[in-house]
């Protein structure tokens, strides 16, 4: 089992179910949630740094969940998956402390990349 763990957010389980066979397929060892509490509480038992999260949850929104996140753990990298972001969501999406945001459908190469890009720039500040 890989040490890189990524957590998965998303309301809809094909997404989460894609999510994951993507990441674990690229030797990433993957978490998810269905909704924010349970993310939150995932976190508190394990240290996950790399995450992908759906703006439209229930009750928590991608846009609180990150922003928790980032103020208990502002090293952690952060992206946005959404279906439908409008000009207002995206700053939002900066001013919470996503890293980047992609559409759906996603492009399964391009969140690897994120992925990979995410470990290395996170592996880059543990060293210093
Ligand atoms: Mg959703």
């Amino acid at each position: 089992m890989s040490d890189k763990k990524i957590l998965v957010v998303d309301d809809e389980i094909s997404i989460v179910n894609l999510l994951k066979l993507t990441f674990l397929r690229a030797g990433y060892d993957v978490r998810s949630a269905l909704n924010g509490e349970d993310a939150l509480a995932l976190l508190q038992n394990e240290k996950i740094h790399v995450m992908f999260f759906d703006l439209n949850l229930p009750t928590i929104n991608g846009i609180e969940l990150c922003r928790k996140i980032k103020k208990s753990m502002p090293m952690s990298i952060v992206y946005a998956i959404t279906g439908y972001a409008s000009l207002f969501e995206l700053s939002d999406c900066r001013e919470a402390g996503f890293e980047d945001y992609f559409k759906k459908p996603v492009n399964i190469k391009t969140l690897i990349k994120a992925a990979d890009d995410a470990f290395e720039r996170h592996e880059r500040w543990r060293k210093k």
